[in-house]
């Protein structure tokens, strides 16, 4: 076909329907990462604030029991001193036990207070006299005084009492020593586990949340949500016990050694007492709210990218039909229908692109002016369905002939076509034209009303060079046309079925 060379790069570069769905993806991309980056925020914050919340919580319950605690220690303590006072010792046993178990020893939960003697039978109790024929020697609390002279407070494992029918309880003891600094017997206070079992309870806990009270060596005074089984287990095995010794507080995510949830704990020490605080959140409660947030958002973000690539690709396909349309009007445009051939207004177009290309680049620019012979006659005597299919021969001659890049054939009206020869001489002109017009009478088809019996053409040939001053031989493009039609007429004048050169250096006319 014709070869039109006007502007093709930039539009095949970039291709604005494939750009739209690119910049479309990144888009949803940009959306959808911009969201994740807001989610995970979202989630840090709502393990910051349950964090802060387990840590206020772990401090209210340490400064409870701590309080609770102390208070006890001091009665243990005004006990102590006061057995180891003759004078005291000395009074009625009823003014003595006014003396040493105060009214604070009937507050709820506390237990008894008991002194035992050096074999751990007991001397006093808060609750009788004389006191209940029992002995504590196999306790662990009598046992570690015994073994122990420096073992100071010591908080008792859990115990069930055995004197009542009392909830499990654990004893807070003191060594009682003799004037020459032998084991004297201890002093022991007994509180029920009742007590941190209420504590616990009042608090606002997720539903999947856990309190526990721990003894420094691993066992569980008190948990909630409650379990007797779970009540004197040691969990120092455990990988989640580990950090509770490693401060007096911290915060930590770990899974519970009793239930295997996964938990946010917060720990506090009770101080003075080997005795940790724990508040363990669930992770699941406290991030469920975020996460019934998050995958609504993530829902909608999904849609608005689905919605935004989806809207995208249909742009594309609307704008890909567009460009396939504005192609096929455009050769539609360019191309004559009967011939193949350039149409006029591609032709024009093309004249107009080479002559100024030519002057550009200080180039030949050669152009042919074909016209049928006696082709009035030819349609008057075999018709002009037959007179189409000549003129359609005619072209098929010019486009197997004209082959370089560049060379470009249109139909430039009627029986008439115009060959544009970029960088080609005046000689190389002709010597195209005659190809063509060898070519049109090599076909042999019949003309009865020619004076060649069959179809033949002929072909006027100009060429625009420049010259040895360094000018160009033609003053525009209006003289260059006018000048290939003066040289078609001199064919036709001449004798017809031949090409006639406007240039004086290449022979005038050449004859068959
Ligand atoms: P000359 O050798 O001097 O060129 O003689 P001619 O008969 O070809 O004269 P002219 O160029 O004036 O005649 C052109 C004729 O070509 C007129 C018209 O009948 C015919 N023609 C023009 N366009 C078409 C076309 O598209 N189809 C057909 N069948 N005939 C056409
Ligand atoms: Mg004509
Ligand atoms: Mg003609």
């Amino acid at each position: 076909m014709f070869h039109l060379a006007r502007g093709k790069g930039f539009r095949t570069r970039i291709n604005p329907p494939a750009l739209i769905v690119a910049t479309s993806i990144v888009l949803a991309v940009a959306i959808a990462g911009l969201g994740a980056v807001a989610l995970m925020q979202m989630r840090r914050d709502a393990i910051e604030h349950a964090s802060q919340a387990s840590s206020n919580l772990a401090l209210t319950l340490e400064r409870s029991i701590t309080r609770n605690l102390q208070i006890y220690e001091l009665s243990i303590h005004g006990v102590t001193d006061a057995v180891q006072d003759p004078q005291i010792m000395a009074l009625t046993p009823s003014v003595r036990q006014r003396l040493l178990f105060d009214w604070s020893m009937n507050a709820e939960d506390m237990g008894s207070l008991l002194v035992t003697d050096a074999h751990g039978d007991l001397v006093l109790d808060s609750r009788i006299w004389p006191p209940r024929p029992v002995n504590v020697a196999d306790r662990d609390y009598f046992q570690a005084h015994l073994k122990s002279p420096t073992a100071g407070v010591f908080v008792s494992q859990p115990f069930q009492p055995r004197m009542t029918a009392d909830n499990k309880s654990i004893g807070i003891s003191r060594r009682l020593s003799a004037p020459d600094g032998s084991f004297a017997g201890i002093v022991v206070g007994t509180l029920r586990l009742n007590y941190f079992r209420k504590l616990f309870d009042g608090m606002i806990l997720g539903p999947r949340g856990s309190l526990t009270l721990v003894h420094t060596d691993g066992t569980i005074v008190m948990r909630r949500p409650y379990e007797d089984a779970s009540i004197g287990r040691n969990i120092s095995s455990s990988p989640s016990f580990a950090p509770l010794l490693k401060g007096e507080n911290g915060t930590f995510l770990g899974t519970a050694a009793l239930d295997g949830m996964e938990r946010l704990y917060s720990f506090r020490r009770v101080p003075g007492f080997p005795l940790i605080v724990v508040v363990g959140l669930s992770v699941d409660d406290v991030l469920a709210p975020w996460r019934a947030r998050a995958w609504l958002s993530a829902a909608l973000i999904a849609a608005m990218d689905v919605l935004v690539i989806a809207l995208s690709v249909l742009l594309s396909l609307q704008w890909r039909r567009r460009m396939d349309i504005e192609r096929h009007l455009r050769l539609m445009v360019d191309t004559d229908g009967l011939t193949g051939l350039g149409s006029r207004r591609a032709l024009d177009d093309a004249a107009d692109l080479e002559w100024r290309r030519a002057r550009r680049h200080n180039q030949s620019l050669s152009l042919l002016m074909v016209d049928v012979d006696h082709f009035k006659q030819f349609n008057d005597r075999y018709g002009h369905l037959a007179g189409d299919d000549a003129l359609a021969s005619v072209a098929r001659c010019i486009q197997q002939t004209i082959r370089r890049p560049g060379d470009f054939a249109g139909r430039y009206g009627g029986e008439e076509f115009a060959i544009l020869l970029p960088s080609t001489e005046a000689a190389g002109a002709v010597a195209v034209a005659e190809t063509i017009r060898a070519a049109v009478q090599a076909m042999q088809i019949p003309n009865a009303g020619s004076t060649f019996g069959e179809l033949t053409i002929s072909i006027g040939a100009v060429t625009d060079t420049t010259d040895a001053s360094g000018g160009r031989t033609f003053a525009d493009l209006r003289a260059f046309l006018r000048a290939a039609d003066e040289a078609l007429y001199q064919s036709k004048r001449t004798g017809r079925n031949r090409v006639a050169s406007a240039d004086a250096t290449v022979t005038a006319i050449m004859a068959i």
